[in-house]
């Protein structure tokens, strides 16, 4: 059976959710091969094999973590000469895709990025993409190469499955242009105990209709009831009620949980494009004809204040029964 690589996102220490993601779809097409730059797949490989891993290739060593998608896209380049994959699987994380695009230029093959879901076909995987705002689902293919393909978080949730996840050192010489740009400093992000927008399972957004800074506390509250992370509209991110990096949408990130919450949210095509692809999405606002009910699995119509904070209490309810 084929290898398929997968790009393996980590911090050093622990396997990102889309990693195990990657491995599930990775199952589709052939064998799971993970590649992990710089150090921690000790560690890590317990987990990559309970994904499917049948093999971690590793690149250790400060050059590897110097330098920003370069190394990757050289050690994948290296890995697909050798091993001839199926398929290479990497996040289409603004790096990932950054390391995709370097990947096809090197190996001549074919990229697709942004794909929320990818199956066999009877040419290789068939990538679906969701285009023009989420408004047209677009299904493509590569014909050129071996088939590179930039994932979404969230695309499929993760399954385990039994691998070996056998550590294989690879050594690669890095070319000087790989080298030119070193990153100098690196500054971690005060993160809270919610989970991370683009990897949480469930999103609880507030918009226009929270009204005000303060309120965005019911949201908060809201998230923490079921272990979600916040997210916000645009119109409440400019008025500085939340702050940007929590922007979901065109112009602020994509999200794809398995349940989204939409509060105070009207539904622009914009907020669309970066939430619909959602599993199932819940509507809150006092507006029957708010067009984000278009979107809606299950919509209440009502006040968010009168609303939210019944939801909370009651989930704090079941949660404590
Ligand atoms: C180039 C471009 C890029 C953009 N990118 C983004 C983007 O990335 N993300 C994004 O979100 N927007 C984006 N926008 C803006 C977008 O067009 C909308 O203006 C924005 O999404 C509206 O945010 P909203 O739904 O929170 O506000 P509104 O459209 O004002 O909707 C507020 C909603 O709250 C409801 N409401 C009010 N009070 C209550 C209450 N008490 N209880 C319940 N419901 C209530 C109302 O009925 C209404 O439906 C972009 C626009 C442009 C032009």
């Amino acid at each position: 059976m084929s290898e398929v690589l997968v790009l393996a996102a980590h911090d050093g220490e622990s396997v990102k959710k889309v990693t195990l993601e990657l491995l599930t779809l990775a199952r589709r097409f052939g064998e799971p091969a993970a590649v992990w730059l710089g150090s921690g797949a000790e560690a890590a490989r317990e987990r990559l094999a309970s994904y499917g891993a049948a093999k971690v290739y590793t690149a250790d060593g400060d050059d590897m973590t110097d330098h920003v998608a370069a190394p990757a896209a050289e050690v994948l380049a290296a890995l697909v000469a050798q091993a001839s994959p199926a398929a290479v699987l990497v996040p289409a994380t603004a790096e990932g895709k950054e390391v995709a695009g370097r990947l096809a230029v090197k190996t001549g093959s074919g990229v697709l990025t942004d794909a929320v879901d990818l199956v066999p076909g009877d040419d290789g995987p068939v990538a679906e993409q969701s285009i023009f705002g989420g408004a047209i689902i677009v299904k493509s293919q590569v014909t050129a190469g071996i088939p590179i393909v930039a994932v979404r978080p969230n695309a499929v949730a993760p399954e385990a499955a039994p691998g070996e996840a056998a550590l294989e050192p690879v050594t690669v010489d890095l070319s000087d242009a790989a080298k030119g740009a070193r990153i100098t400093e690196r500054v971690t992000q005060e993160r809270s105990e919610r989970p991370e927008l683009t990897e949480a399972s469930i999103v609880v957004s507030g918009g226009r209709g929270v009204g005000g800074a303060d309120n965005f506390a019911l949201i908060e509250g809201l998230a923490d009831s079921l272990g979600a992370a916040v997210g916000a509209s645009r119109a409440a991110t400019d008025a500085g009620w939340y702050p940007h990096q929590f922007q979901v949408g065109q112009t602020g990130k994509t999200v794809s949980p398995q349940l989204y919450l939409a509060v105070g949210i009207s539904g622009a095509i914009q907020h669309r494009a970066g939430m619909q692809t959602s599993k199932t999405i819940m509507v809150i606002n006092k507006d029957p004809e708010a067009p984000i009910f278009e979107l809606a699995d299950f919509g209440v119509v009502g006040d968010l204040f009168k609303v939210v904070p019944q939801l909370t209490e009651e989930i704090a309810r079941r949660q404590g029964s």
